[in-house]
């Protein structure tokens, strides 16, 4: 019962023969093996992976070093098959952060190890020869024009993309063929063309992105910024840790504070990390700084293969890759030179992994600053209120940025109560009319619903019928457009009946709207003014970045969206932003619902007014006094969250308490309640004092993908109190009976109640 340390258990004695070695398996405890004939267990370092036998079968396993000794019969070891890399994957600070993240989120340290690991390296696959295969264009090729291909729009595609100053990868300009398809789809067929013709030739390239192109300067600094600047890097020259939130409005220029940064890291011969949530940002963000540093960059996020993966991740750990840009999982990334970390949009929810290893990349990227000891920058417009708690008690330092860069205007938000107004497409009379007066100025409009498909409802208007998913406690979502009912929780689709299931009769209705809905209604209200819906079905398939284009080129008057385009999209163009039905989000049963909705209102209207015009933000509700409304409309999101922390220290909630959730599910209801009861009698057992738990209840939404699902949610005043009731904890849950077809899973600090 000790509150986890970095760095507990490390202490491996020196000189045992044997080796202590994790393998990828959710176990609790390591293993210890003999060392290869002829080699010593400390000749192993650790963080190489090596394969044991174990079981009946082998598997891969990462070394940690010479066993302590643990109490493993010595005689009955077995030995050690192979080492299969020539030198460790993680160095000790890299082992450090996992093990740290493994005690505190109660996962086991092998799973945590192989999760942090590029995919391909959890087989025993040798690690890849350090070059990516990729397509440049020959001597020729460089001197075609892409207007000769004007019959082959594919192969000019291609050729152009190449032809793109800086479009290349390390040294040699060139891209590998998932460069070609991210930007342009499917192109395999269209290379092929281009060899033949002798325009374009394969070659080898570097893993990280080295822009090739000169570095462009940045605009002269706000004062605001240069503060910001000069006490970020008074830190990092200090050397040691330090936090800093970076709050500040959409527009304000963080990103550009975040590249002076980086330039002061480089400049100090150090790598960065930046972390962001998603990467439907990215492709803005990577061009971005690839402009303006010109340095090698390695770009880590889902959407890349196995190979590209690994070798992204090797071009990090090898120092090769000055600069880390990628998503959650690129927390841990090894960085043998890291003096810098920043987190963009510290407050999105994607930083959390809801499944295996539920870590906060946000959190574990503050803990990786701190024992690397530098500093680590979270930026937002909206933090989150446990960020804005430790600013508030300086914890973190608070760096400020009020004003927008390039003198755009702050968009103006207006309440507009739609009780008992007449409404045409779920749109108000005020509303339409100022959305035509907007567009009839050449402006552009958002729309913003966060709701996707035509209707979340379809029903019988005779029997009152309602067409509910088969597997969920969840309603079908109409979507005219693919002719299909869908859930949105379990994927289920079925055809849309022609008559009521129930009484056959042929009055089935569509209630309510959906994104798909407002499209119609809009190309109605506004006949001939084209418009470009976003949301998740619109953008299958990677059309988003070409509607993004459309629309920052302004070929779309009316933007229609989900929260998919709440996100760091800049859109000089829009001048009026519509938030058409806001109130499905102001009461939530989770406790956070609050605080996301406020995020998200401050996040979608910061995509109006970008540039000199101004912006106006309209949210049509029908709670008009609502207190979370009135806040964000008279103090912005600061009085906001003023409020919002002050309701969750009186209720004593997270930042004011620590939770965990320990989630059950099971064929039947019964199983997952039953589970946790046997839970919960442990955990009295342990008769933790100031933990107290609540449940064991059926989640929100019980069933989901045919799966009962039932919650007991820990609760203390102290991260420690609740780590070492955790810590007791866990070892009689994996001793747990578990109800056949059931199984748990522990989510420690939770973010949602689902
Ligand atoms: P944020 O990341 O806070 O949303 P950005 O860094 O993207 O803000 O800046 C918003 C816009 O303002 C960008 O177009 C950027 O180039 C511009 N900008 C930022 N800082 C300055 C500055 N000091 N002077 C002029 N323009 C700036
Ligand atoms: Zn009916
Ligand atoms: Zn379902």
């Amino acid at each position: 019962m000790t509150t986890p340390t970095l760095g507990s258990n490390t202490g491996a004695a020196l000189g045992s023969g044997y080796l202590q070695v994790a393998v990828d398996l959710p176990l609790d405890s390591t293993f210890d093996y003999l060392p290869p004939f002829g080699q010593g267990a400390a000749a192993i370092a650790p963080g190489t992976r090596v394969l044991v036998p174990f079981g009946r079968g082998e598997r891969v396993g990462l070394a940690l070093g010479a066993s302590p000794g643990s109490g493993q019969d010595q005689s009955r070891l077995k030995r050690v098959t192979a080492v299969l890399d020539p030198a460790p994957l993680l160095a000790a600070a890299d082992l450090a952060l996992i093990r740290w993240a493994a005690d505190y989120y109660r996962h086991p340290l092998g799973e945590a190890l192989f999760a942090a690991m590029p995919a391909r390296l959890r087989r025993p696959e040798p690690l890849l020869e350090p070059r990516l295969r990729g397509w440049r264009l020959t001597q020729i090729g460089r001197d075609q024009a892409a207007e000769v291909l004007a019959r082959a729009p594919r192969q000019a595609a291609v050729l152009a993309r190449l032809q793109v100053p800086g479009a290349g990868r390390g040294l040699t300009p060139g891209l590998t063929t998932a460069d070609l398809t991210r930007a342009l789809g499917e192109c395999g067929a269209a290379l092929r063309a281009l060899v033949a013709r002798g325009w374009v030739e394969p070659c080898l390239l570097d893993p990280a992105v080295a822009t090739g192109v000169v570095p462009v300067l940045g605009p002269e600094l706000h004062p605001e910024q240069a503060q910001a600047v000069a006490e970020v890097r008074s830190a990092m020259a200090a050397g040691g840790f330090r936090a800093f939130l970076l709050d500040g409005v959409t527009g304000s220029g963080k990103t550009e504070v975040y590249l002076r940064l980086i330039q002061a890291a480089l400049a100090a011969g150090r790598q960065t990390l930046v972390l962001v949530p998603e990467i439907g940002l990215t492709p803005q963000l990577e061009r971005r700084m690839g402009t303006r540093l010109g340095v090698p960059m390695a770009v880590l996020h889902s959407g890349l293969g196995e190979r590209e993966r690994e070798l992204a991740w090797r071009a990090a750990a090898s120092g090769a890759a000055a600069l880390v840009l990628g998503t959650r999982s690129a927390v841990f990334t090894p960085l043998p030179r890291l003096g810098l970390v920043v987190v963009d949009e510290e407050h999105d929810g994607s930083f959390k992994q809801q499944e295996g290893l539920r870590y906060s990349a946000r959190d574990l990227a503050v803990r990786r600053a701190q024992v690397t000891g530098c500093p680590v920058v979270l930026g937002s417009a909206t933090p989150a209120l446990e960020t804005l708690y430790n600013a508030e008690r300086g914890r973190y330092a608070w760096l400020h940025l009020t004003e927008r860069a390039g003198g755009a205007c702050p968009p103006r938000l207006d309440l507009l109560d739609i009780r008992g107004q007449p409404l045409e497409g779920g749109l108000s009379r005020v509303l339409v009319r100022d959305l035509g007066a907007e567009i009839a100025a050449g402006n552009q409009v958002l729309l913003f619903l966060n709701r996707r498909g035509f209707a979340p409802v379809l029903t019988c208007h005779d029997c009152g019928w309602v067409g509910g998913c088969p597997h969920c406690d969840a309603r079908l979502t109409l979507h005219l457009h693919h002719r299909r009912l869908a859930c949105h929780h379990c994927g289920w689709t079925q055809p849309i009946p022609r008559a009521c299931p129930d009484c056959a009769k042929d009055d089935l209705r569509a209630m309510g709207q959906g994104t798909e809905r407002l499209e119609e209604d809009v190309a109605r209200l506004f006949p001939g003014v084209p418009a470009a819906r976003i949301d998740r079905d619109s953008t299958r398939g990677g059309g988003l970045r070409r509607l993004l284009e459309g629309a920052r080129r302004g070929d779309y008057p009316i933007l229609i969206g989900t929260q998919m385009l709440a996100k760091g999209h800049h859109l000089p163009g829009v001048t009026l932003v519509a938030l058409i039905d806001l109130d499905q989000g102001l009461f939530g049963a989770d406790y956070r619902a609050p605080e996301r909705m406020a995020q998200l209102i401050v996040q979608v209207a910061g995509r109006a007014g970008r540039a000199e015009r101004p912006g106006r933000v309209v949210l049509q509700t029908r709670h008009p006094d609502h207190p979370l409304l009135t806040a964000l409309l008279r103090g912005g999101y600061g009085a906001f969250a003023r409020g919002a922390l002050a309701e969750r220290r009186a209720a004593v909630l997270p930042p004011f308490a620590f939770q965990a959730l320990l989630r059950a599910e099971g064929r039947g209801p019964e199983a997952a309640t039953e589970l946790l009861s046997r839970a919960a009698g442990l955990a009295r057992g342990i008769g933790a004092q100031g933990v107290s738990l609540w449940g064991p209840v059926p989640a929100p939404m019980e069933r989901r993908a045919g799966r009962y699902r039932a919650q007991l949610l820990t609760q203390a005043a102290g991260r420690g109190v609740l780590q070492r009731f955790l810590a007791e904890w866990i070892v009689g849950l994996r001793g747990l009976k578990v109800p056949a077809g059931a199984r748990w899973s522990l989510d420690v600090d939770p973010q949602e109640m689902l």
